[in-house]
């Protein structure tokens, strides 16, 4: 008889675990404890806005291998949309100062030495101070090793690590840092071309393979929170789910992907990241300029230097703001925030109009802060029993919190799964 796998959670990392299992054949159960799949990364109608929305702005980026394996799998591969080359537009409020970044597609980086393609006020020797960020050891800090705080930083490093590590660059850990670099940077503009997901995160990421695993007749149990889980001195033996308890037969397996503390509270003595940071999305319901959208319809994006605002998303329908790192502003009223950030929007896009309808969506516990201790806290996919396995953005996979990390712990998961299985 062939196992069944249980898969608890079904955000991006349970939905890569169980459709890679499905994949092979394997009967996958999901058990989601919220109403909806996705987590930390879902769409939802919001009646502020009259439509529906994301939680947040999602960058991908087209070096993220796992990602594109995970939306080839579900059928989902045109479902990101982007400029077809690595582009990366900024304003600086500071000196009112705008430019655009145009790397070159190759590993040999011969943009930087380009005054029309790299950071206004930059020199091309700036940009070889990063290289050590790749081979840093893992208890170090992103400032013992890069002491660059010219415009290199200030204009494009700071920005871009603040938005992949959510966490502010100088604290973070240069292991993390070094990896986004290797895998993105140091490998030319092919691998950061960047990719939005159109119309929503929920038809890119999550639907299409919720739909999948329906047609692999996988069950998908939404609002069904694991409880507890009966633990053996070596096996999963049983999952308690609302009004019932299901038996871990010899053949099954038990992948566990949820948020850090849920793990923590399910399986004792588990050591997981406990340190969190903010991140705060503004929905702003009026069609993006139209020179800013892209030529081929994909959403604009800028990158606001000296503002509130970080990074701002124009789509047909609306114009949406990111702040990554946002614990200094998370607790403010959400009218005030609104306010502070369309400012910065009507500035930086030239718009004369009045704040029109918003919607302020705050994520306190967005990701595990990415510093050294914190990481030195994830742990690996495996665990003390032998047929439990561990999957989400938390867990040791060598990158910070983001959905590449997310895609990737579910597919080691899967794999240690079907070994266990012997499938
Ligand atoms: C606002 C925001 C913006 C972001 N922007 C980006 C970005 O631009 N690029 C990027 O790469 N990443 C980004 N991220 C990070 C990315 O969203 C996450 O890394 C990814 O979604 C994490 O997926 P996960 O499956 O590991 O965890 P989660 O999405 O947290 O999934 C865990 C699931 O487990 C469920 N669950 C919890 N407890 C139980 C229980 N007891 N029983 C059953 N189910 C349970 C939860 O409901 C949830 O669905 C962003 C995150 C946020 C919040």
């Amino acid at each position: 008889m062939t196992g069944k796998a249980y898969i608890v959670g079904g955000g991006l990392a349970g939905l890569s675990a169980a459709t890679h299992l499905a994949s092979r054949g394997i009967a996958v159960d999901v058990i989601e404890g919220a109403g909806q799949a996705g987590g930390r990364c879902r769409s939802y109608f919001d009646a502020a806005m009259g439509g529906v929305i994301d939680n947040g702005n999602h960058l991908v980026l087209s070096g993220n291998h796992a990602v594109a394996a995970y939306l080839e799998r579900i059928g989902a591969k045109d479902a990101l949309v982007g400029p077809p080359h690595a582009e990366f537009s900024f304003v600086d409020f500071g000196n009112g100062g705008r430019w655009t970044l145009r790397p070159n597609e190759g590993p040999l980086p011969y943009w930087v030495a380009s005054r029309s393609r790299r950071v206004p006020g930059t020199h091309t020797t700036d940009y070889f101070q990063y290289a050590p960020l790749m081979w840093a050891g893992a208890q170090t800090r992103v400032d013992a090793v890069v002491k660059e705080r010219g415009l290199l930083w200030q204009r494009l490093m700071r920005p871009f690590l603040l938005a992949a590590l959510n966490t502010a660059p100088e604290e973070s850990s240069a292991k993390l840092s070094g990896a986004l670099l290797r895998e993105t940077l140091a490998r030319g503009g092919s691998h950061y071309r960047p990719r939005i997901a159109h119309p929503t995160l929920a038809a890119a990421f999550i639907d299409p393979a919720v739909k999948y695993l329906e047609q692999r007749n996988g069950a998908v149990r939404l609002g069904t929170r694991l409880r507890g889980l009966t633990l053996g001195p070596r096996e999963a033996m049983t999952l308690d789910i609302a009004d019932a308890t299901l038996p871990v037969g010899p053949r099954d397996v038990v992948i566990l992907a949820v948020p850090p503390w849920a793990a923590a509270d399910l399986i004792p003595g588990l050591t997981v990241p406990d340190d969190f940071r903010a991140i705060v999305n503004a929905h702003f319901k009026m069609p993006a300029p139209a020179s800013f959208l892209q030529a081929n319809g994909a959403p604009g994006m800028l990158g606001v230097i000296g503002g509130t605002a970080e990074w701002i998303f124009g789509f047909e329908d609306r114009i949406s703001v990111t702040v990554s790192g946002a614990d200094a502003i998370v607790d403010q009223d959400r009218e005030t925030l609104a306010t502070r950030i369309w400012a910065d929007v009507a500035r930086a896009l030239d718009i004369t109009a009045p704040m029109p309808a918003w919607q302020i969506v705050k994520e306190k516990r967005a990701t595990f802060a990415a510093t050294p201790q914190q990481d030195a806290r994830r742990p690996g996919a495996q665990t003390g029993w032998r047929n439990l396995f561990l999957a989400g953005d938390w867990i040791q996979t060598g990158l910070p919190a983001t959905i590449e990390g997310a895609v990737r712990s579910g597919a080691t998961a899967a794999a240690l799964a079907q070994a266990h299985l012997g499938l």
